[in-house]
């Protein structure tokens, strides 16, 4: 592993909010930082997963079909124009999570 330097944050959220992770990182054995680290690298490079082979790819820097407007996979350029109709009402409410996760579209 490499060594990476660490800076001390301070930031202000809800009591409610704070309270539920510390639990809940408490349950999963992990210490707060590290879940705060990991949702900052998602939040600031995205990942995926592509819907058709599996390969994890970057958001960005990946192409959009210019007929979908959905990210193409790098490896196997699937998109939504791959899927049938139910699987792509699946993929669309999956990557709607993440968008809610990140405030925001995925693309
Ligand atoms: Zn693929
Ligand atoms: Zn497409």
């Amino acid at each position: 592993m490499d060594v990476k330097t660490k800076t001390k944050l301070t930031v202000t959220i809800d009591n409610e909010i704070l309270r539920e992770a510390k639990e809940e990182a408490k349950r999963k054995n992990l210490p707060l930082s590290r879940v705060i680290e990991n949702f900052l690298k998602f939040f600031a490079n995205p990942e995926v997963y592509c819907f058709i082979c599996g390969e994890k790819f970057k958001v960005r820097g990946a192409e959009l079909c210019s007929k979908c407007g959905w990210l193409v996979c790098p490896k196997c350029g699937a998109c939504r124009c791959k899927l049938g109709d139910e699987a792509a009402s699946v993929a669309f409410y999956m990557r709607k999570v993440y968008e809610d996760l990140l405030v925001g579209r995925v693309e």
